[in-house]
Parts: structure tokens; C-alpha cells; sequence
């Protein structure tokens, strides 16, 4: 087979009204129904979960950082000990990133040159560097089911010309990317990038879409734009990808509602920390908002957190409990909490798909939008600050 096969089984965009639509992408390590949420396991691990936790969540597919991996515990490391799947023991698919955002955010000397980046670990202060060979290298040594092209991201409120320098980077290395990567079980995805800037982003969608991956991510998104930016921009890249047979990937947005627009624009999957983060703070989404356990009138209620919900926390426990598991900082408490939101994000996906499968996904935008409430992704993070 080969490393990746996508098919759309349902395309709502006919009548003009929405560019949503029900994918199946087949992979090494098993199929993933789109639009699709990816829970993030930074250091190999879905922070709080046990894999079965995160199956049990609804899970098809997570992503891990591969710069976290290169630097603790080394890929070679991984690789010895026989790839990713069998380290973190997780038998479904994995993708990684190309470690370029992290390089380029979490680094602090960070420098950039056409070859590549050479950066400061966060950890130890160790100077390290990547290239676009190196950092298929490492993913490759990974064995995820979907490594991605290195690229340089940028903020989306960056200058234009830093915009356009980085853009026009990330298309020569999305090309020594391609040229680096040799494993016929790994599907290869590339970025593309342009920022806020729709002539940039519509080349860089060319570009990119002009090489032969699997799959395209759109890049450089889900950072300081606005809601209304956001989607401006991906009126400009879907449009430009009208009948290319490869998945669409928006990389770093989580909240509820931020999926449920993108979907609407042709978006079919998504990954973010968002949900677990929120999560260990104490703050349980719900049908049309959120419940912060640390609330003082939950500490006398009986009730889970949400009726019907089958998480691990709802299934077994009351909003009593689980606000003494956070007032008491028990360990507990983030296991379940983190448990409930991602159960939550990938059953609203799974309501998502319903509606694609069943041609009502225009009918029911307000019901899911009401489900999902008015949760943005930068709303979530002010709350939890
Ligand atoms: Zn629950």
C-alpha cells in the first residue's frame, strides 16, 4: 500500500453554502475518519493519560512534537527501541511535526540562515541545529505513520516582509524536504505558509500544493490573528485546492467552536494542546460553555460533570469530587479532567461527521455552534491565564 490514501466520501460544498466535507484517510497504522481532531502528545505521552485513557476518548490519531523527542530522549534512542508506537506504546497513528515551530518559538537563539536553524535547547541551554534533511532524518527515525516538511513559521502579525522571507524559505526547504524523505510506510505532509497576507498565501498554496505530499497543512495560523483573519485566510487556500484529492490540515487550533468554523471552510483536521491544558486548570467544556471545578458551588454537587457523558470522569464521579481533586492538587484530577475535554472535542467532531454523512451539516451549523458555545481558542486562554 502506500503510506497514505485519502477519500473523500461526502462533499457538502454543492450548493455554495459550506466547503465541509467527510474524509477517511488510511494510514500504516490504521484509518482516521475527517474532519478529525489529533490530541497532542508532546513528550510521547497524551500529558495525564494512560493510552487506553486516550483510545477510550475517542482517539484515531495524535500528534507528537519532534523537537521534544530530539531533544529528550533522542531519536535514536526511540528508533533503538523499536519507533515511536512500540515506545509510548500507542498501536494507532502518529504524526509529527517537523519540529519548526518549536525551533523557532521555544529556542531563544533561534538563528535562521537559508541552510537552516540553529537553536538553544530549552532544557539545558545545549546549542543544536536543524536543516530540512535533519529534521526528516529524525522523523524518520521516529516512524510515525506522518512526518511533515520543515518550515519556518512566523506570527501572523509579523511584518510583511519577514512574512514573505520566511514563505519563500519554507518553499525551498518544502522541496529539500521531499527530496530527504525515503520511508515508503511514512506519508509526507508539506506547510504552507504566507501569514495574513492573501497574494502570499495563495502562491504559497500553489507552491505547495505543487509538490507531491500527502497531505497540506496550513501553517502559520491559530497564533495572535483574530477569528475573522483566520477565516479570511482560508477563503483564500480552500478555494485554490477545489478537487486536490489530499487532506487539509489547520495546525494548532482547539477550542470547540474555532474546529467547527474551519471544518465549515474545508478544514478536515486539527490538533492542539487546548483541550488537556484547559483541562488541568479545571475547566470541564460542555454543551454550551464551560464549568470551572474551582467554582466553591460545585463542592456540595452530586452530579458528573456532565450528564451522559461516558468519560472517565463523568462515568464514575461527581463535580463534589472532582472539586476536591483540584482544591487537594491530587494527581487524580488531571487524569479525568483531561479525560472529559478530549472525550468532549472528539464527540463533537463525531457530530460533526454525522451531519456530513447525513447531508445536514448546513441545518444543524447553529445546533452545533450552540453546543460548541462561544469558545475561542483565545477566549479559553484569557480564563485560564
Ligand atoms: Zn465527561
Amino acid at each position: 500500500m502506500t503510506a497514505a490514501h485519502f477519500e473523500v466520501l461526502a462533499d457538502a460544498s454543492a450548493g455554495g453554502a459550506t466547503r465541509a466535507r467527510l474524509g477517511r484517510l488510511t494510514l500504516a497504522h490504521g484509518s482516521v475518519e475527517t474532519p478529525q481532531f489529533m490530541p497532542v502528545g508532546t513528550n510521547a505521552t497524551v500529558k495525564a493519560l494512560h493510552p487506553e485513557d486516550v483510545a477510550a476518548a475517542g482517539a484515531s490519531i495524535i500528534l507528537s512534537n519532534t523537537y521534544h523527542l530530539y531533544l529528550r530522549p533522542g531519536h535514536q534512542r526511540i528508533a533503538r527501541l523499536g519507533g515511536l508506537h512500540q515506545f509510548m506504546g500507542w498501536d494507532r497513528p502518529i504524526l509529527t511535526d517537523s519540529g519548526g515551530f518549536q525551533v523557532v518559538s521555544l529556542g531563544d537563539l533561534r538563528v535562521v540562515d537559508e541552510d537552516g536553524v540553529t537553536f538553544r535547547s530549552h532544557l539545558d541551554g545545549s546549542v543544536h541545529r536543524f536543516t530540512p534533511e535533519h529534521s526528516i532524518e529524525v522523523q524518520e527515525a521516529l516512524g510515525a505513520d506522518v512526518a511533515v516538511a520543515f518550515d519556518q513559521p512566523v506570527m501572523p502579525s509579523s511584518p510583511l516582509e519577514v512574512v514573505a522571507d520566511a514563505t519563500e524559505r519554507t518553499h525551498r526547504w518544502a522541496e529539500r524536504s521531499v527530496r530527504a524523505h525515503a520511508r515508503s510506510d511514512q506519508a509526507l505532509f508539506g506547510v504552507i505558509q504566507g501569514g495574513l497576507d492573501p497574494e502570499l498565501r495563495a502562491r504559497s498554496t500553489e507552491v505547495i500544493a505543487g509538490l507531491p505530499f500527502h497531505g497540506l497543512n496550513i501553517g502559520g495560523l491559530a497564533g495572535d490573528e483574530t477569528a475573522s483573519q483566520r477565516e479570511a485566510t482560508l477563503d483564500v487556500v480552500v478555494p485554490l485546492l477545489t478537487g486536490d484529492p489530499r487532506p487539509r490540515y489547520l495546525m494548532g487550533l482547539g477550542s470547540p467552536l474555532d474546529l467547527l468554523e474551519a471544518v465549515d471552510r474545508g478544514v478536515d483536521l486539527f490538533d492542539s494542546v487546548l483541550p488537556a491544558r484547559v483541562a488541568r486548570n479545571g475547566q470541564f467544556w460542555v454543551p454550551g460553555g464551560r464549568l470551572n471545578i474551582r467554582n466553591s458551588r460545585y463542592q456540595d454537587d452530586p452530579n458528573p460533570v456532565q450528564e451522559g457523558c461516558p468519560c472517565l470522569a463523568c462515568r464514575s464521579f461527581s463535580r463534589a469530587y472532582l472539586a476536591h481533586l483540584f482544591r487537594a492538587r491530587e494527581l487524580l484530577a488531571y487524569r479525568l479532567a483531561t479525560s472529559h475535554n478530549l472525550t468532549f472535542t472528539l464527540d463533537f467532531m463525531t457530530r460533526i461527521r454525522a451531519a456530513l454523512r447525513a447531508g445536514t451539516f448546513t441545518a444543524q451549523l447553529s445546533g452545533l455552534r450552540a453546543r460548541a458555545s462561544r469558545i475561542r481558542g483565545n477566549e479559553v486562554a484569557e480564563q485560564s491565564a
